[in-house]
């Protein structure tokens, strides 16, 4: 699908050839949603007890674009990117990414999906601390077929795309927060993936390094023609991104009921003010 021929071309010549090398346009007009989401709901269940985090969502998303799901602490936005990701499967519904129907795989074949077409990017980076910087991006290609030359050279390129060529051999523990979250998005990028996604990328930075985050990873939208889907409730997000979905108990809300929550997250960062969430 189009999706693919966007998604594709992107980073494995870049990270082949160097970062100037290639830049992708991003297609416009492509019909091919990246990522449709029809009917899902998903319920959990303790004991007896039954939490509907997602109740009958469907959206949408484009190819190529910067996304970011909104709204307070316990509205189903992990739950949502969870599905995406293809770590969960929902328990009523349908998840298409890429072409692929995620919700009829088991878990071995949802892996190794999720090793081809997605980078994960966490709120508190996750780094294994006694491997380097370049060691560490160069994790996700030991599912690959690549030598450990190719693997540690596109490392060291996916390093340098994110500003961190010159800290390579550099452990976790002598980096900053926003250096870790860097490495971290190196490491989602490494093996080109369809899709990234990031759960509060911001959540533990402070306003500088979060802003440098959010711009980074709109240039990964901007000049590698990937889309990029962030769960966040930091207001700031809404300047960088193309589109934002909220969420409300487990419902996306749509119509007026988006567009208030739209204008009230434009105030808070208008306005300095943060929602907690
Ligand atoms: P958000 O990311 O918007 O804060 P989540 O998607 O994490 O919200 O959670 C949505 C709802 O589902 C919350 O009520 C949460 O407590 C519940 N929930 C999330 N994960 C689990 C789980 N593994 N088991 C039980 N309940 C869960
Ligand atoms: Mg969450």
């Amino acid at each position: 699908m189009g999706a693919k021929q966007l998604g594709k071309p992107g980073l494995v010549p870049c990270l082949a050839y160097g970062y100037i090398a290639v830049v992708m346009p991003v297609a416009s007009g492509d019909p091919q949603p990246l990522v449709r989401i029809v009917r899902v709901s998903r319920v959990y269940r303790r004991g007896v007890d039954e939490v509907r985090a997602l109740d009958d969502v469907s959206l949408e998303i484009p190819p190529g674009q910067f996304v970011a799901f909104m709204g307070p602490s316990g509205s189903g936005k992990s739950t949502l990117m969870n599905l995406l990701a293809g770590l969960d499967r929902p328990t009523t519904g349908e998840v298409w990414v890429a072409g692929r129907r995620l919700d009829v795989l088991d878990e071995d074949a949802l892996a190794r999906w999720r090793a081809r077409h997605v980078g994960l990017i966490f709120q508190f980076f996750n780094l294994i601390p006694v491997l380097s910087a370049r060691d560490n991006v160069a994790l996700p290609l030991l599912l690959t077929r690549l030598d450990k030359r190719e693997r540690l050279r596109r490392a060291e390129i996916a390093l340098r795309i994110v500003g961190l060529g010159h800290r390579l051999h550099h452990y976790p523990r002598t980096l900053s927060g926003g250096e870790q979250q860097r490495v971290a998005i190196a490491r989602a990028l490494v093996t080109d993936p369809d899709l990234i996604v990031a759960d509060e990328p911001t959540g533990d930075l402070d306003a500088r390094n979060a802003e440098a985050t959010l711009r980074l990873l709109r240039h990964l939208r901007t000049d590698f023609g990937k889309t990029v889907i962030m769960v966040t409730h930091d207001p700031r997000a809404l300047r960088f991104v193309d589109l934002a979905f909220h969420l409300d108990k487990g419902q996306l809300l749509e119509g007026a009921e988006a567009a208030r929550a739209q204008e009230a997250v434009a105030m808070a960062a208008s306005g300095g003010v943060s929602r907690g969430g």
